[in-house]
């Protein structure tokens, strides 16, 4: 099923069954955004890039459970709540993919506002190529790619809340870290089908508009519930493949809700998979009409149900089917070196 998914390109249908609305759901809303996924090549480049220079930290290695012979690394905060995580699956030597329509083409941080200045010159200082874009719904964003391509922005907001977890030891000091994903940019063809499916099933609302981008939310208090839509009907769909975003989770935040969107899916003729066990979290995935890979993942039980809090990322985690071909896992996985902190 998960792989009929992820067959490219993708098929839009012409409507949405709830058209009709007849299963239009006013009460339940998704919770925000869970985790972003992507690809990556290097996986220690890509592990040296999140821990030591943007100050992640690595909350759990394990392998990609559906081709345990690549990793797969979950960056967070310090127990990777949800709404902070960015997760790789790094795959030495594949090609680079192309952002376009039907992706999630930038992938985005809140930091302080009092921040932007230490992370223009941090990143600098690794000779990392950045740019200042102009402020978007009055916030400063900095843009730039990790070491395969991926584009990120680091946007200065105000307080958030709940704050990030954020007692870990880092090279970043904590009054300038990352405090959690930020707003992401949804990059369509058409937006009209995906936005009623937002809008009249998962519960988001529109909160601002300008230049072609549309934001939309799914409760206030933090820019995790936040995601912007942006139409380019003159681009070319995207490839994913290194560099891009492979699937963007949102949060449902039991086994219940997660059973509730699941059935709402079928009932719009939207081809979902079952509940997945992904040990930290279950979850079920579809394609959205305009072609992105969704996610909805519960928040439990989370990432210390394996290893200790004070441990998280120290050590290869397998999920008990894998566990008895650790050997042959651990001697086809490339050497890397997990160092604490990091400067
Ligand atoms: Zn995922």
């Amino acid at each position: 099923m998960l792989a009929d998914l992820l067959r490219e390109p993708p098929t839009i249908p012409d409507r949405l069954a709830f058209a009709t609305k007849t299963c239009v759901n006013t009460f339940l809303k998704l919770r925000g955004i869970h985790h972003i996924t992507a690809i990556a090549t290097d996986p220690q480049r890509n592990l040296d890039f999140y821990t030591r220079l943007l100050g992640l930290r690595l909350v759990k290695r394990t392998v990609n459970f559906d081709d345990p012979g690549s990793y797969h690394f979950y960056f967070g905060d310090r127990i990777g709540n949800p709404g902070t995580l960015l997760t790789f699956f790094p795959w030495p030597g594949a090609r680079r993919g192309s952002r376009g329509n039907g992706q999630v083409v930038a992938t985005s941080f809140q930091i302080p506002n009092q921040a932007v200045a230490y992370w223009n010159e941090r990143l600098k200082e690794h000779q990392v190529l950045w740019e200042k874009i102009s402020n978007r719904f009055d916030e400063e964003v900095i843009r730039f790619a990790d070491p395969d391509g991926l584009l990120l922005e680091l946007i200065g907001t105000g307080a958030t809340e709940p704050l990030p977890d954020l007692s870990y030891s880092t090279a970043v000091p904590n009054e300038f870290a990352l405090r959690g994903l930020h707003t992401p940019t949804l990059q369509l063809q058409t937006t009209d089908l995906t936005l009623e499916l937002l809008t009249d099933l998962f519960g988001f609302e529109e909160v601002a508009k300008k230049e072609g981008r549309r934001r939309f939310s799914v409760g206030t208090g933090s820019a995790s519930k936040q995601i912007d839509l942006v139409e380019r009907p003159e681009a070319g769909f995207g490839h994913v493949a290194a560099g891009t975003v492979h699937h963007i989770a949102f949060r449902a935040a039991n086994d219940e809700e997660q059973l509730h969107w699941r059935e709402k899916l079928l009932e719009l003729k939207i081809g979902v998979t079952p509940v997945i066990d992904r040990e930290y979290f279950r979850s079920i995935y579809f394609r959205e009409p305009g072609g992105i890979l969704f996610e909805i993942a519960t928040d439990g039980p989370g990432f210390a149900v394996d290893e200790s809090v004070e441990e998280l990322g120290q050590h290869l985690k397998l999920p008990p089917q894998l566990e008895g071909d650790r050997s042959a896992i651990e001697a086809s996985l490339p050497v890397i070196s997990v160092r604490r902190g990091g400067s």
